[in-house]
């Protein structure tokens, strides 16, 4: 049997349109949640991300700004400009753009921006509030993957899950989103002992390692749910061959193309897995979706002290 498949882009859309919303009252009352990005130097990946996200602020009628520092910029100018923003009341969020030049210390940068604008959820302080289980901003990718599990209603409470990474930016915070919902967790990197058996005890297995179809569908215990982070630009036409075998129209496309994009779960887990994010089209457009939907919470967050008639709405539990 073929695994639901959990659509991201439909969740994005739904998160849209609330958020849409909850801009408009906080616009009547005199706020407009802004993000100002910090775009350095010209990579091209780089400045697409930035492109889509102040698209993103622009259809959501949030303010966005941009400031295009250039690559040999230093961590001092860095540090004054975050400064800047920091004490800019109409910016709700700093995005500093990553990566950044290797002269930057980008550790520093990322802790000088103040945690209440923090809406990617890195700094040190949003972190420790998420350990102790306290309200704060959260990293748009985990975030992400809550809100595709809550909204496909799959059961968090006491399932087991599964892990697989452990970055700051998402293994981690992943792992403790799940354990605060009540699933018992297990983190999985790269010197685990039998992954495959580990990834057979998962309920809810998040695959976050970067290795294109690592995670094999045998692995995958029949029916459970699978979260695929990964997003991997894979060119070479073996590899190709060896996830696709079963997927000709796939394989077509990449022939035709040259690349595709595959997660870090083999496209064969579909017939395994209960639930699947799709890749592309699973958990990367709830990434942005996150950003924005934390922009709107600093925003309300930061400025409701002033204006309590906005605390109790919907953008502040989520
Ligand atoms: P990362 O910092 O490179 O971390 C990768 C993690 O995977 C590490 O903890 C590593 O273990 C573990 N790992 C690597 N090889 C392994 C193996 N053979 N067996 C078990 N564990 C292994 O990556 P990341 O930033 O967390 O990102 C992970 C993936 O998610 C990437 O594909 C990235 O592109 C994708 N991503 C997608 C989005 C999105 O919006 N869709 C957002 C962020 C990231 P060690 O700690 O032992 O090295």
């Amino acid at each position: 049997m073929s695994a639901r498949i959990l659509d991201g882009t439909k969740i994005r859309d739904q998160i849209f349109a609330e958020l849409k919303d909850e801009v408009a009252v906080l616009s009547s009352a005199g706020i407009r949640p802004g993000l100002t990005a910090v775009l350095v130097g010209d990579n091209p990946a780089s400045q697409l991300y930035v492109k889509s996200k102040i698209a993103a602020c622009e259809q959501l009628g949030m303010a966005s700004g941009l400031l295009t520092p250039p690559a040999t910029v230093t961590t001092i100018d860095l540090l004054a400009l975050v400064e800047d923003l920091n004490r800019d009341n109409n910016t709700d969020g700093i995005l500093i753009q990553l990566p950044l030049p290797s002269q930057v210390d980008t550790k520093r940068v990322l802790e000088a921006v103040d945690p209440a604008k923090d809406v990617d959820g890195f700094h040190p302080v949003n972190l420790g509030r998420l350990v102790s289980g306290r309200p704060g901003l959260v990293a748009c990718t985990p975030a992400g993957c809550m809100e595709i599990l809550r909204r496909n209603e799959i059961k968090i409470e006491r399932a087991n899950a599964v892990v697989l990474g452990r970055s700051d930016i998402v293994g981690k915070p992943m792992a403790l989103l799940l354990m605060h919902a009540n699933a018992t967790v297990t983190i999985c990197h790269s010197k685990t002992r039998d992954l495959p058996d580990m990834v057979r005890r998962a309920d809810i297995a998040v695959a976050a390692m970067g290795k294109a179809g690592f995670v094999g569908a045998d692995w995958i215990r029949p029916g459970a749910a699978v979260i695929d982070v990964g997003t991997n630009r894979v060119t070479d036409a073996k590899e190709a061959e060896r996830l696709f075998r079963n997927f000709p129209e796939r394989l077509q496309k990449f022939r035709a193309k040259g690349n595709a994009l595959v997660g870090d779960v083999h496209p064969d887990a579909v017939n395994v897995a209960g639930a699947l994010t799709p890749v592309p089209g699973g958990v990367g457009p709830m990434t942005i979706t996150m950003l924005m939907s934390n922009t709107v919470k600093a925003a309300r967050l930061r400025r409701a002290k002033s204006n309590p008639r906005l605390s109790e709405t919907s953008a502040i539990a989520r």
